[in-house]
Formats: C-alpha cells, structure tokens, sequence
C-alpha cells in the first residue's frame, strides 16, 4: 500500500477531483495528478467513482505506482447510486456491488478508504429507512469481511447535507460502530447545509468532535475522514458547492483548524470546492499550520 508517511502524525491535505487549474496547466490524465499534487505540498487525493467505477484495475494501478513515487495517499468516493436504505432488494444488492467494486480499484491505487453515501430516506419514516440502511450495510460488511484482499481496507460513510438523505452525524456513528475498518467521513459543509449555517465558533465544531470521541473513540476520531468545502443551502439543506471565496454560507476553515490542534486530530481533510479543490486545500493547510503554530 502506497499510504501517506504523515498519516496518523497530522493532518493531511489535498483536492477532490481535478482542479481548473490542472486542466488549465494541460494535463488531461490523473496519471500526472501525484506528482502535481506533491509539487504543491499537500498530500492526499480522492478519486471520485461518481456515476460508475469506470477505471481499469490497470490504469489503476499504474496511478498507484506515481501515488507511490511522489507519496500520495489516494482514497475513492464510491458511486453516488448507493442506497442501503432502499427497499427494492435488488437496488440494495447493486449498492454492495458498487461498495465491492470501488474497493477492488483502491486495492490497485494502493489506498486504504473508500467513502460512499449511505442512501435516501425515501417515501418511509426515518426510523424505518435508517433501520433497513445499517441492516443492509451491515451485510455489505459481511461480504467484504470475507474477501482476504479487502480486509485491511476501511469504508467511510459520510454525513450528509440534505435532510432526505441517511447520514446525520449520529446515523454516521452508528453505522461505523457496525465494524473495526468503518471510520466516519465527516463533511462539514453537508453538516453546515443541513442544519442551516450552524458551525461559526470552534465550540461548534467541537460539539461534533466530541460526539465522535463518546461514540467511537480514540482511533476513528483522531483519523476520521473529512469533506471540508463552502456549500450553498436553502430549506432542505445543500443547494451546490462553492469556493473559499463565498463569505455566505460558510463553514470557514478556522474554527475547525482550532479544534483539530485542540485534540491533536490527525484526519485525512478533503477539498470539494467548485475548481479550486487545489488553491482550497493548500489554504486549509496553511490554516492549520498557523493555528498549530500559536
Ligand atoms: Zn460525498
């Protein structure tokens, strides 16, 4: 495993996607992305599977060989169709497929996470979809169990930002309380959009860090996985995601930067911003860096 030689020692950086700037510089294959990312000091990178995991395990593996010459850590976000909530068995079995199927491609990246979003509520009550979600995931778990290649592989269900998805900071706890390799992936705009811009003060922040370390613990909480990205929301929660250059909607990076020295968190911190995933991550680091310096 090509695996980042900071993790776990502080916090690690880096872009979601491929930047405008990436393309604006003329490159087309993610092929070139570690050795970009690297030349500009961050970290990590995150391939999204988006509407389909559409990468050989070939070219995968020949971006894991550049994640290991330029010590990138590379994670994936599972197809967007999953949904353990669902109640048509068929739809509950292609999520485990999509699951499976994103991990196989990790394996060859040589990365370690996998995030995925856990599913819709749907036309049920939130008590019976969220049911179905952790009995259906806790099946995926299984199956995964059971494949030697992906036992130290771990899947991070995220929080989500609007309200007719599964996935509140508390369903997220309880699903990765389901197994050992189920840390969280928090994305603090979903939680700001959700609930109507309500992270401002580090206090803020720090009711949620504190509500992972009750539910899960030393380990999961100082290396969960975070989105962190300014996103639009209107009264059913995430609308679209923006730049740091939004000064609306928010979640600023500072108060989270504060925590994480605070706690000596070491997570795996992700940029979704509309283009700027690069410029935005770099900005977050040196955030951190000045808080950490205090
Ligand atoms: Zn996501």
């Amino acid at each position: 495993m090509s695996l980042n030689r900071f993790s776990g020692l502080r916090p690690l950086f880096g872009p979601s996607g491929h930047a405008e700037s990436y393309a604006a510089e003329g490159h087309t294959s993610t092929a070139d992305m570690p050795e970009w990312i690297a030349a500009r000091g961050l970290d990590i990178f995150e391939y999204s599977f988006g509407r389909g995991v559409r990468v050989s395990s070939e070219t995968a593996r020949a971006i894991g060989a550049k994640c290991d010459e330029f010590g990138i850590e590379m994670s994936v976000h599972a197809p967007y169709f999953i949904n353990f909530a669902s109640p048509e068995p068929e739809k509950a079995a292609n999520s485990v497929g999509y699951l499976l199927s994103s991990l196989k491609i990790l394996r060859c990246f040589g990365g370690e996470r996998c995030v995925f979003h856990p599913g819709a509520q749907g036309k049920e009550s939130r008590d019976v979809a969220f049911a179905r979600t952790k009995e259906a995931f806790a099946h995926a778990l299984d199956l995964i169990g059971e494949e030697p290649e992906y036992k130290d592989l771990i899947v991070c269900p995220e929080t989500m930002g609007k309200q007719a998805q599964i996935g509140t900071v508390e369903e997220v706890i309880e699903l990765c309380r389901l197994g050992e390799n189920v840390y969280p992936c928090v994305d603090f705009g979903h939680v700001n959009a959700l609930y109507g811009g309500t992270l401002k003060r580090a206090e803020d922040f720090e009711v949620i860090v504190k509500k992972l370390f009750d539910g899960l613990g030393e380990q999961k909480t100082r290396n969960m996985h975070v989105h962190f990205s300014k996103i639009q929301y209107g009264a059913k929660g995430e609308i679209r995601h923006l730049t740091f250059a939004d000064d609306i909607y928010g979640p600023d990076f500072e108060p989270f930067a504060e925590v994480i020295v605070k706690y000596g968190l070491t997570p795996h911190i992700l940029s979704e911003s509309a283009g700027t995933q690069a410029e935005d991550s770099a900005e977050m680091r040196d955030i951190w860096l000045r808080a950490n310096g205090k």
